[in-house]
């Protein structure tokens, strides 16, 4: 099998290639790359794997004119800017030691070795330079059948990375065939190992769940997390059974992760997936939104087009009833919407606490009327 596209093209990646192949090394593209463009996917990023140690990567990549940049030198990356793009050149490696939540590697020379470290059948391809698959571990036929399948035995793999659990659940989201159940090793596996996510840190539990949350639809991978325990041990409290109304009533909207967040529920799940200060405020936001009695109209005032699109959607999701039918035009008029009355048409008749008092309640009277008061509406009430 052979791929194409612009990626495989740039000038820099070529220039790049080409050096550390006249310098006598492999240089190949793997993983997210390849699994993309075999399934005809757009590819993101450029990574590269090679059996030259990183430092003979840096001189190669130096002396060739580019930037390197020693990103993960202890993991064996090194990052090269070539013509305005970013490759990640990773040295082939093997596990010396796992504990479960990071590895002590050793660089390699071998291809075998480096697909056998990695997590999924899909994520262990390779391409030359003219876009050639290499498989040494027979992952390209998973890939096309989009299926999602460790690389060796999957409780192995699982107690050499936890994460890997909740890689597999965010894998199939993005690439599996939702026709397909999970593959069932790995499935049984993530089901006796789940508390393993408890050693694993926030931060990347977070990253996983963004990415897996994001998919177009993740309503079957949360589902499956939710009947393995898996849902449990990272967002305490959450319900998945919101999810699959929300996809759906999604219909062509953009998938938000936030907002698949919001209709899963649980407690704390700020630090359970270590938000951002403004992910946070967000989610607050949402939360009440979706608890209260606001008009789309209203959503899209208080929160702005794309919350208010949010807030609709995952309230009607978790009340199991679709929004009115001109609901988009709705959160469009409210989010363009300016209260028509200031503090200043009160003053200075009014002030302090009072005036406070007085403007609230003008708002309130300006929402429920659908937005359509005026200011001499307003101020002769
Ligand atoms: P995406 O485009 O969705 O980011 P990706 O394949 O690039 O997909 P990354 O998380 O960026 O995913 O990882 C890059 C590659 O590194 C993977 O394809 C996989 O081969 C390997 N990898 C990453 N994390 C792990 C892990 N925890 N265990 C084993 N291999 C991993
Ligand atoms: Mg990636």
């Amino acid at each position: 099998m052979k791929v194409a596209g612009d990626w495989l093209e740039h000038r820099g990646t070529r220039a790049l290639l080409a050096a550390l192949e006249s310098a006598g090394y492999r240089a190949l593209f793997v993983g997210g790359c390849v699994r993309n463009a075999v399934l005809g996917l757009p590819v993101a990023d450029t990574d590269l794997a090679t059996d030259a140690l990183p430092e003979t990567v840096s001189n190669i990549a130096e002396n060739t004119g580019f930037r390197a940049v020693p990103t993960g030198i202890e993991h064996g990356t090194v990052t090269v800017l070539a013509d305005g793009r970013a490759h990640e050149v990773t040295t082939f490696r093997r596990d010396v030691e796992t504990d479960g939540r990071r590895a002590v590697v050793a660089f390699s020379t071998h291809i075998e070795e480096d697909a056998a470290r990695r997590d999924f059948t899909m994520n262990a391809l390779y391409a030359d330079a003219l876009g050639n698959v290499l498989d040494p571990l027979g992952g390209l036929s998973d890939t096309l059948a989009r299926r999602v399948r460790f690389v060796g035995e999957a409780e192995a793999r699982i107690r050499e990375d936890y994460l890997r659990i909740l890689r597999f659940f965010r894998f199939h989201a993005c690439y599996g065939d939702p026709t397909l159940g999970l593959d069932a090793e790995g499935l049984a596996a993530c089901a006796a190992f789940s508390a393993g996510l408890e050693t694993i840190s926030r931060e990347r539990i977070g990253a996983e769940m963004r990415k897996l949350l994001g998919a177009r639809d993740p309503s079957p991978a949360v589902a499956a997390m939710a009947a393995s325990g898996v849902l449990a041990q990272v967002l305490p409290g959450a319900d998945h059974r919101a999810l699959a109304p929300l996809v759906h009533l999604e219909a062509s909207a953009p998938p938000r992760w936030l907002r698949r967040l919001v209709v899963l529920g649980g407690q704390a799940v700020d630090t359970a997936l270590r938000l951002s200060r403004p992910e946070t405020r967000d989610l607050a936001a949402l939360v009440a939104a979706v608890s209260g009695m606001d008009s789309p109209a209203a959503l899209g005032w208080r929160l702005g087009a794309d919350l208010g699109t949010d807030a609709v959607l995952a309230r009607a999701a978790v009340l199991g009833g679709p929004p009115s039918a001109d609901w988009q035009a709705e959160v469009s008029r409210g989010a363009a919407a300016v209260l028509p009355v200031t503090a200043a048409d009160l003053m200075p008749g009014l002030e302090g606490a009072a005036l406070g008092a007085r403007l609230k309640a003008l708002e309130a009277r300006w929402l429920a009327s659908g937005l359509r008061l005026t200011r001499d509406d307003l101020l002769k009430s």
